[in-house]
């Protein structure tokens, strides 16, 4: 049965001789000048014109970018120098993030696990430590004196309260991180106490939220929990990370998440915001939805094959380079990413095939029975939506298949 593909984001479109292009030259350009396939493209025009849209539609809170959705070295330099902040959550990214050019006072480090030596590294440049526990703010504190420096620690909160989909569920229950909401006042008074330069909170609900109710009613509830935590320290957070979860459409059906909505929403409830929070500064950490529609993964076809009836395009990338478009990284149900063959745009979708990666094992589909043009060795595929967790989160070493090429395109803002 043929099932859809996910919508071509917003950007993208064919020149006069129907080829994709991608930051206004022909896929066939950029494959030439990359030298081969497989290659990521990120557009960086189009992330320029994310990070404006986030700025007209919740002026006054920063934007802090996620560096795990992309680390790309042109990438990451280029969204440093247009956000607010960078967060990480490992010493590589870390490392990243200070190459970046990221004044080290603008960066944070979430994450549980954090070893001594990533601590003290974060510690001795001035980096604000998101604590994932009691034990590991205790260890900050004792690196922090042996460094002779106030290291710079905020309070990952766990809260009781979690984004779903489409909704939000109370209860957020156990989980490796953050520090349940009950028993924050305590450590925060202990980091005081123990010399830390207490920066305030980081509250993460959840991901991959495509519902402005959702959202809101989560920030309504985050803004809530950061209040009444103040409260009951009895001081006033200098920041809040209010977490973030903007969801961008990967599949068929699915819509646009309506960021103006939810700035609406939030600019009413800073307005009425505790008392506690007025001087406190507000961030939203956002990956995926800054860089994800940005990047097209374009695979070249190796091979047109037929078993059963059934037609296989055979190319050279696959889910060593784009896990999650091959419905292994956190789907439930295997659905098409947005797909098309990129030298084959203005022509009509007349057969039904599939899309299959290089690698031996039944799990690399890049696309399941869908309508494409009739396409032959030699076509380059696009995958879309491939700017957030494409190489990133993908086993690149896998079956030893070639690496993947990486690309940023667009003169940016
Ligand atoms: C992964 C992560 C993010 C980014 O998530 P996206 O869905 O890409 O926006 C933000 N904050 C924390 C704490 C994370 O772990």
């Amino acid at each position: 049965m043929t099932k859809p593909l996910g919508a071509i984001p917003a950007g993208f479109s064919a020149g006069d001789d129907g080829v994709l292009s991608i930051g206004g030259r022909s896929v066939h350009e950029l494959v030439a000048e990359a030298g081969d396939t497989p290659l990521f493209v990120y557009d960086l025009g189009l992330i320029d014109e994310r990070i404006a849209r986030f700025r007209r539609a919740i002026p006054g809170v920063e934007l802090h970018y996620a560096i795990k959705a992309n680390t790309y070295t042109p990438l990451l330099a280029h969204v440093a120098k247009h956000v607010d902040g960078l967060d990480v959550a490992s010493g590589g990214e870390l490392g990243s993030a200070l190459a970046s050019g990221m004044a080290p006072g603008l960066i944070s480090f979430a994450g549980p696990g954090k070893r001594d030596k990533e601590l003290r590294s974060a510690i001795q440049v001035g980096v604000t430590i998101n604590c994932e526990s009691e034990g590991e703010a205790e260890r900050a504190l004792s690196i922090g004196g042996a460094e002779g420096v106030a290291p710079k620690l905020a309070v990952r909160v766990n809260p009781d309260f979690e984004i779903k989909g489409s909704g939000m569920r109370m209860g957020g229950g156990a989980k490796p991180f953050g520090v349940d909401a009950e028993r924050v006042p305590a450590l925060v008074r202990r980091i005081v106490a123990g010399g830390g330069d207490w920066r305030g909170f980081h509250i993460f609900a959840g991901s991959q939220a495509l519902d402005a109710a959702a959202l809101i009613e989560a920030q309504r509830a985050t803004l809530e929990l950061a209040g009444a935590l103040s409260a009951e320290i009895g001081a006033a957070p200098p920041m809040v990370n209010l977490g973030g979860g903007f969801g961008i459409p990967y599949f068929h059906g699915e819509t646009p998440l309506d960021i103006e909505a939810v700035g609406r929403a939030l600019a009413l409830e800073l307005s009425n915001r505790h008392e506690n929070l007025v001087n406190t500064e507000f961030a939203i950490e956002l990956g995926r939805w800054v860089v994800g529609e940005a990047g097209v993964y374009l695979t070249r076809i190796v091979d047109r094959k037929v078993s059963h009836g059934k037609t296989f395009l055979v190319t050279d990338g696959g889910m060593h380079h784009q896990l999650a478009a091959s419905g292994n990284f956190g789907q439930v149900i295997r659905r098409n990413y947005p797909a098309a063959i990129a030298s084959r745009m203005a022509q009509p979708a007349t057969e039904e095939a599939s899309i299959v990666g290089c690698l031996c094992t039944p799990l690399d589909r890049l696309a399941d029975d869908v309508m494409l043009p009739r396409a032959d060795v030699g076509d380059i595929v696009a995958v879309f939506m491939a700017g957030a967790y494409g190489l990133s989160a993908s086993p690149q070493a896998f079956l030893g298949q070639q690496a993947a090429l990486e690309m940023a395109v667009g003169t940016g803002i």
